[in-house]
């Protein structure tokens, strides 16, 4: 079985939240698996093309969005030993700057939906010209949502699994960009109730095998939680061929043993290193060091669902009692309540308002208790990040949150976990960790239990290989 692994992000070339991390990891994790796979994402101008020795290649082409052609060259990376080849579709017009979804203030770039199909449209011509050997597409998100329909209109015999990362964002498209796609894709599609088209519920309806991030997410979904009943209606007519499996996490980028971008290393048996990165953290946070006063850490994308409405209401009642770090970026009224909080209380709480990875990995290693309250979260990266690093994180029960932090009871469990979700029951699930932080021996119990999760990619490659040769 030869995979082709479709994203808009990748790990380590571009990356705006989980989804790159996911397609930067699992097709490794697959390759043990499948007779070959590789991985195909735009050519954004962010990339550092001569860092990554990503080269170009004589495949090249065109496509149309409606009567208007648009060439594209294929550009690639060049594996050694084991690695994944990772294609890249070149066409300055559509990818050629900054950003990957957004302008600098944070708007989308009004252009989004002719850039995504295109980008699926050069997919399609891949599979027709048969440039690779393909049997299988692994599609993600709503930027390859109109792939399995694509492929089922020009009567290819690829495969396509679709996979949601998360169900809020639809990238919907009107009547009249609709017809600038392919006349026999066009008739394939329903309009939603809005009377315009989404690229997520066509992923749904035309793939052989839908799926998303967590089992737990899938029953939410299933449920009908926090989507609109249109949707609902596609999830349940997809439910045959529904599942859920949880992400996992490249276990030699995010490992505390050997991380790129931590001064200090630690394992389980030796933990002196974690105390220096918090030092060091503080340091570079230009917070002081307060005995037996726990760090707290957040790194996320700035938005309402992530739990910040209830973080900000928070913060008075514990920075007498916690220091805080935050890192992120997004909404900018968030970035302001942010700022303003840290202004306020400039020796307990930090907030970078950037995206910084390295300072990602030092939050996840310097930290005591990691914050992350999400209204709802398909699956969420970092509380595997924080287990790993022995950061304990708190989470709200929901999605991929509730299915991989075992609650804290005397001896037992690996995070704080809380619900329903409100001030009341974050507070008390925040009172009870602070509780637990002084009682040293609970505490070094609850770190050891969350390093020895295994949340890496095996267990979960397999059951997306045993999803793939389940396709007839
Ligand atoms: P989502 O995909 O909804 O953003 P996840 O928890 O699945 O949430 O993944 C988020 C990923 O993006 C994690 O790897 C996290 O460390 C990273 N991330 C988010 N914001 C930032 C930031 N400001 N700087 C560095 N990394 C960030």
């Amino acid at each position: 079985m030869n995979v082709l692994f479709v994203s808009a992000e990748v790990t380590p070339f571009s990356k705006a939240g989980g989804l790159a991390d996911v397609a930067g990891s699992l097709p490794q994790a697959l390759a043990h698996h499948v007779a070959s796979i590789q991985v195909i994402t735009p050519l954004y101008g962010q990339i550092d093309s001569e860092k990554h020795s990503i080269i170009s290649t004589s495949y090249q082409g065109s496509v149309a969005l409606g009567n208007k052609r648009y060439p594209y060259t294929l550009y690639t990376t060049t594996p050694t030993d084991g690695e994944i080849q990772t294609w890249f579709v070149k066409n300055d017009q559509f990818f050629q700057r900054q950003g990957i979804y957004t302008e600098a203030n944070g708007n989308g770039f009004e252009d989004n939906n002719l850039r995504y199909f295109f980008f699926q449209l050069v997919v399609l011509d891949i599979l027709k010209r048969e440039l690779f050997n393909i049997d299988l597409l692994h599609c993600n998100d709503h930027h390859s949502g109109l792939l399995p329909g694509l492929i089922k209109a020009s009567g290819l015999p690829t495969h396509s699994v679709f996979t949601i990362h998360n169900f809020l964002y639809h990238g919907h498209f009107s009547k009249e960009e609709l017809e600038l796609l392919p006349d026999n894709f066009q008739t394939l599609c329903t309009p939603t109730q809005w009377n315009n088209f989404s690229a997520l519920l066509e992923g749904i309806d035309h793939s052989q095998k839908v799926t998303t991030v967590s089992p737990g997410y899938a029953q939410e979904l299933l449920a009908g939680e926090n989507i609109d009943t249109h949707s609902h209606e596609h999830i349940l007519a997809a439910q045959s061929k529904f599942s859920g499996i949880v992400n996992g996490i490249d276990h030699d980028y995010w490992n505390p043993e050997k991380d790129l971008y931590t001064p200090f290393h630690f394992s389980k048996d030796r933990m002196d290193g974690k105390l220096k990165n918090k030092f060091e953290l503080l340091k570079q946070c230009g917070l002081d060091y307060h005995q037996d006063v726990p760090i707290i850490g957040s790194i996320s994308r700035l938005v309402e669902n992530k739990g910040f409405p209830l973080i900000l209401e928070l913060l008075d009642d514990f920075a007498d009692r916690a220091q805080f770090v935050f890192l992120g970026s997004g909404d900018p009224v968030l970035t302001e309540q942010l700022s303003a909080a840290s202004q306020k209380y400039p020796d307990r709480i930090a907030f970078d308002a950037g995206f910084n990875e390295p300072l990602a990995h030092l939050i996840e290693a310097g930290s005591d208790i990691f914050l992350m309250p999400s209204r709802f979260e398909p699956c969420g990266l970092n509380q595997l990040y924080s287990l790993r690093y022995g950061t304990i994180p708190i989470v709200h029960k929901t999605g991929g949150l509730g299915d991989t932090v075992i609650p804290f009871r005397a001896n037992e469990g690996t995070g704080f976990v809380f619900e329903p979700y409100s001030l009341e029951s974050l507070r008390t699930s925040l009172e009870t960790a602070l509780e637990t932080f002084t009682d040293k021996k609970q505490w070094a119990g609850l770190m050891a239990r969350a390093m020895e999760q295994d949340y890496s990619w095996s267990r979960s490659a397999l059951q997306y290989y045993r999803l793939y040769t389940s396709i007839k």
